[in-house]
């Protein structure tokens, strides 16, 4: 049911952790699986010098949250803000249909560090006015 990149992230996560005098700190949850994550980020420049997450939650949470920091750790705002909950579960070589909602929020984490940086720092930020950090995500696939 579940790739071995995501078994692998999810025993053996990256980047867990919490930055004391992080730039931006973000929080969201979902209801469906009770999931809580947290992202902190250190901006330097326009580049995400490093980035910890805590998540409490699910498996396939943890796994998304840990493939995500390994994603824009060393990259440019911008492409973290273009990193898209399907690309987390791309590079985790797939997640379960009905656990897809699971990396939704590590998007939505990386986005709402964003915003609280963003707010922090008076850096504007291009299309994080157009996010939506609702539990029925836009990007979230239908559980039958
Ligand atoms: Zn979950």
């Amino acid at each position: 049911m579940y790739s071995e990149k995501v078994m692998d992230h999810f025993t053996n996560p990256r980047n867990v952790g919490e930055i004391l005098d992080a730039d931006g700190i973000g929080e969201v949850g979902n209801a469906k699986c009770g999931d809580i994550m947290r992202m902190y980020l250190k901006i330097e420049d326009g580049i995400i010098e490093d980035v910890k997450f805590k998540t409490f939650g699910c498996g396939s949470a943890i796994a998304s949250s840990s493939m995500a920091t390994e994603l824009i750790k060393g990259r440019t705002i911008n492409e973290a803000m273009a990193l898209t909950n399907k690309a987390v579960a791309d590079a985790l070589d797939g997640l379960p249909p009905v656990k897809m909602h699971c990396s939704v929020l590590a998007e939505q984490a990386i986005k709402s560090a964003l915003l609280d940086y963003s707010k922090k720092s008076g850096v504007h930020i291009d299309g994080l006015e157009d996010v939506n950090f609702d539990d029925d995500h836009h990007h979230d696939v239908h559980e039958h």
